[in-house]
């Protein structure tokens, strides 16, 4: 059976902490869309140049582009069994998008475990990472625009995947450990 699951929630939640640990803690690769568009910038491709204009400003790359790109790691190898994609989708168009890719490929989502913080939680942490990691995205600016581009064009998914019946809440101000705990628990649940 294939186990595609999506983590959802802000900007400072904690998906890519999260996502990695339950890459080992349920055996499925992370498919970060972030991480991706970060390797092709790094490697200057035609597909890291184009992202940068947006990633730079904190907004949305266009979602063709970020579709298939998404198309293309899905169809490695290393996804037949599934995949926990982080920051993928991040519009309706996007999720429309996967839920086509993943019928191509005998599949469905499994569950859309979100991470729930609140928001002045998320702005404080997400000014700390700024310091300890240095990225780019993570000054004022960009984090204000990456915090409305959530509001407006991501957290109406919450609504869409409510409503299949697919979205699972989880406390994201517990401790890390008990937040993978959660997860954890969520996931295998329909393993
Ligand atoms: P992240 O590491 O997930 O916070 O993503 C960093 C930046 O990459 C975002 O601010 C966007 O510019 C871009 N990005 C990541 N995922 C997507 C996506 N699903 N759709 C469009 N742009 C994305």
């Amino acid at each position: 059976m294939k186990t595609f699951v999506v983590l959802m929630g802000a900007p400072g939640a904690g998906k890519g902490t999260q996502a990695k640990r339950l890459q080992v803690s349920l055996g499925l690769p992370q498919v970060a869309t972030g991480d991706l568009f970060r390797a092709n910038l790094k490697n200057e491709t035609a597909l890291g140049k184009l992202a940068r204009t947006y990633m730079d400003k904190g907004e949305l790359v266009p979602d063709e582009v970020t579709v298939a790109m998404v198309q293309d790691r899905l169809s490695q190898s290393d996804c037949e069994g599934g995949a926990i994609l982080d920051g993928f989708p991040r519009t309706t168009a996007q999720a429309e998008a996967l839920d086509e890719l993943l019928e191509e490929f005998s599949a469905k989502i499994a569950v859309v475990p979100f991470i729930d913080v609140n928001q002045d939680v998320l702005v404080e942490r997400l000014a700390k990472r700024a310091e300890i990691e240095g990225r780019a995205d993570d000054n004022e600016e960009t984090i204000r625009v990456r915090m409305e581009v959530y509001r407006s064009e991501t957290a109406p998914l919450l609504n869409y995947y409510k409503e299949k019946g697919l979205l699972v809440k989880v406390n994201g101000e517990q401790s890390i450990d008990e937040v993978t705990a959660d997860l954890t628990n969520v996931v295998q649940k329909v393993m």
